[in-house]
């Protein structure tokens, strides 16, 4: 009998961070979460930005930094400004580099919705420093995700509606249409910086309408005939 050695670690291994799947048991496993930023332009503007189509903006968060759908998310240290941004969240089922934007979306894996959150007061302090964002954006919990729906059950259009409510207050309403790059630009874009792989998630960016959300707050996010996210502040 052929056997191997069982794999020895000085600690035990971190779990590994997955989403729900709608209609299914399994679980989606998340590799590497990818975001970009400044892709609807009316956000852009409220941001004192403008979106410079030359050079678009790319920061990722890290894999254990998901909270899943009906899950507490706790308020962040280190901030007094902890800022809500609804996007459309895409899963990859396969991946690779150099990806043309035509073969991209054979890529897709499936999609949900999800919350950039989003320490606004350390992110104005980096752009003014011109320090990088990763303690602006890639903190704990700091990527609520909902349950994936497949692919193939989804009908995306340009007046597919994302919406973020903060206690059944609408506070966020955009349509993908007025995204300044689509989903298999922004992938195709990505794969010319990194190898992507079944498992990565990309944020595709947040419409207008961010704004403060405190402990006690109820969020309800929701991607109109896609998938819906809920969530508390604690
Ligand atoms: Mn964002």
């Amino acid at each position: 009998m052929l056997t191997f050695p069982a794999m020895s670690y000085a600690i035990t291994p971190p779990a590994i961070p997955s989403l729900p799947i709608i209609g299914s048991d399994q679980r989606f496993p998340v590799r590497r979460i990818f975001c970009i930023g400044r892709n609807y332009a009316e956000h852009a503007r409220e941001m004192g930005a403008t979106v410079d189509k030359e050079t678009p903006l790319f920061f990722c968060k890290p894999a254990d930094a998901v909270v899943t759908d009906g899950a507490d998310v706790p308020y962040p240290q280190a901030t007094q400004d902890l800022h809500h941004e609804v996007e459309l969240v895409v899963a990859l089922g396969a991946g690779g580099r150099d990806i043309p934007a035509e073969r991209a979306a054979g890529l897709v894996w499936g999609y949900g919705v999800g919350l950039d959150l989003t320490r606004r007061d350390i992110q104005a302090i980096a752009k003014a420093k011109s320090h990088p964002w990763d303690v602006a954006k890639a903190f704990d919990h700091s990527a609520p995700v909902s349950a994936l729906r497949p692919a193939g059950d989804v009908q995306l259009g340009p007046d597919t509606t994302l919406t973020l409510s903060i206690n059944g207050q609408q506070r966020q309403h955009g349509r993908l249409g007025d995204m300044v790059y689509s989903v298999p630009e922004i992938i195709a874009m990505l794969s010319a910086l990194f190898e992507l792989k079944a498992g990565d998630l990309i944020f595709t960016g947040t419409p207008a309408g961010v704004s403060a959300i405190q402990r006690g707050d109820r969020f309800h996010a929701e991607a109109h005939g896609i998938a819906t996210l809920e969530g508390r502040v604690v």
